[in-house]
């Protein structure tokens, strides 16, 4: 095992080594364009943005991973954190800005040309994409539907037509507040007419970070799993309502359909950048001890947290969508994300252990062993900062202050999902590139969860006693 000295060492003199070279990246580096607002800088949609980028997997400690967290994500070169496994990091690297020469002898390549990775699932898609769309509607019947990825447009397509069908229980609200580039941000409302007024509620969202295809397309199939079971079984539906957000960050995930696949953030330019940078990452901006700690001030990085808390405009419509007058009722909330197989609770900024952790575990607990049951696949479940620090996270955000003074009398059972695969059991560095057959079987265990979740939730709400 590398040491983190040494980690820390190799990567930082590779950083000033680059930092030296700086006129030379500056010419290059693809994000390099003049600011227009709301317009899509046109030369970010390279041919083959990856070519040159590999995955290399470097061996770290438990107790290492915060510090190299932070020297990871402030140096140039690294493209992304992929995923922490047990005694390992997966990391992004290009190799054009960071040799392989300078990276620790331990460091092993897993994935030589990301390029084709890429490739690979856009020639798939080219071809799903047509079948699909030659059959008319009927691509929205489960068997076509959950069979591959859709682009937003269809996304937005298969919810107003799910509304259509079921007007009975699903709400379908055209526009919660727009992205940078304009596009509308979506959510659903879940709910039978039994008790409408006085039920408990449960916010769910995904699509944070635009690469995570999974989280949003495992939204869809729980959400299609209530309502086909409503009919035989309306015990949940009728007892609770479910507020969804299933795809957050719309301009990072239509620029992941364009080739741009491992795109994290959002697609907003950083005025005032040396390299031009674009994007805040989505799940460091909520305005909950923002910026302290598990994120960067750095805006080339994956993980920037952005110039202040809640300041784009994608969390700012999420946060005032979520205290709206008819949210009332809500006790829980979750962000499902991908990927490495884990129920984080909060917190993620602290050591300091919630008020309400022994439920906060037990309902973690009980997530994952609904999933277990289900399909036999393991997750873990662990307080995000066992993890790795992270701050300004949606799910601390729902557990916190700002929500703790809107709703003074409880706070919300709050987790974070990171869904399949396992950081463990990445194959072929897929990741993020999860395999479309594996949509149903994701959507099946954690629709199993949800259920779980639920009804836990409502036996046990976190109570605010006075
Ligand atoms: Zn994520």
């Amino acid at each position: 095992m590398v040491s983190i000295t040494v980690v820390a060492t190799l990567i930082c003199s590779a950083s000033s080594a680059v930092a030296a070279a700086i006129g030379h990246q500056h010419q290059q580096h693809p994000q390099q364009q003049p600011l227009v607002a709301g317009v899509e800088p046109s030369n970010t949609l390279v041919a083959q943005p990856y070519a040159g980028h590999r995955i290399v997997r470097v061996p770290v400690g438990f107790g290492e991973r915060t510090a190299l967290e932070s020297v990871l994500s402030s140096t140039r070169g690294i493209e992304s954190i992929l995923v922490w496994g047990t005694s390992h990091v997966d990391i992004q690297v290009d190799a054009s800005v960071l040799p392989p020469s300078l990276l620790p002898p331990t460091a092993q390549t897993i994935v030589d040309n990301v390029q084709s990775l890429v490739d690979k699932e856009m020639d798939r898609l080219a071809v799903s994409q047509s079948r699909l769309l030659a059959l008319g509607n009927d691509r929205f019947a489960p068997d076509n539907w959950f069979s591959e990825y859709h682009k937003y447009t269809d996304i937005v397509a298969w919810f107003k037509d799910l509304a259509a069908k079921h007007p009975d229980l699903v709400t379908f609200i055209p526009s919660i507040g727009k992205t940078y580039l304009k596009k509308d941000i979506i959510a659903i409302k879940l709910t039978s007419s039994v008790n409408k007024l006085t039920k408990p509620q449960f916010w769910f969202h995904s699509g944070d970070h635009a690469r995570e295809w999974i989280g949003p397309a495992t939204v869809q199939y729980f959400v299609h799993s209530l309502i086909a079971d409503h009919a035989s079984n309306p015990s949940l539906l009728d007892s609770a309502e479910l507020i969804i957000v299933p795809l957050m960050n719309v301009d990072g995930y239509e620029h992941t359909w364009t080739g741009n696949r491992l795109w994290r953030k959002n697609r907003r330019p950083i005025k005032g950048d040396f390299f031009g940078s674009i994007g805040v990452d989505l799940n460091r901006n909520w305005p909950a001890h923002w910026g302290e700690g598990g994120s960067s001030n750095m805006p080339f990085s994956d993980t920037y947290m952005g110039p202040e808390a809640g300041s784009e405009p994608e969390v700012k419509a999420l946060i005032e969508f979520f205290k709206n007058d008819n949210h009332t009722r809500l006790i829980g909330a979750i962000d499902l994300h991908s990927f490495s197989q884990l129920v984080l609770r909060p917190y993620g900024w602290t050591q300091k252990p919630a008020p309400d952790e022994p439920l906060l575990k037990k309902g973690g607990d009980g997530i994952r062993d609904a999933i277990k049951k289900a399909s036999g696949k393991k997750y873990v479940s662990e307080r995000e900062i066992d993890l790795y620090a992270a701050s300004g996270t949606a799910s601390d955000w729902f557990y916190d202050e700002e929500v703790q003074e809107w709703l003074p009398d409880r706070r919300l059972y709050a987790y974070t999902i990171e869904l399949r695969p396992s950081a463990d059991e990445v194959n072929g560095g897929e990741g993020f590139i999860l395999p479309p057959e594996q949509i149903i079987p994701t959507g099946k265990e954690i629709y199993e969860a949800v259920k779980w979740y639920i009804e836990f939730a409502i036996d046990n709400v976190l109570w605010v006693k006075k």
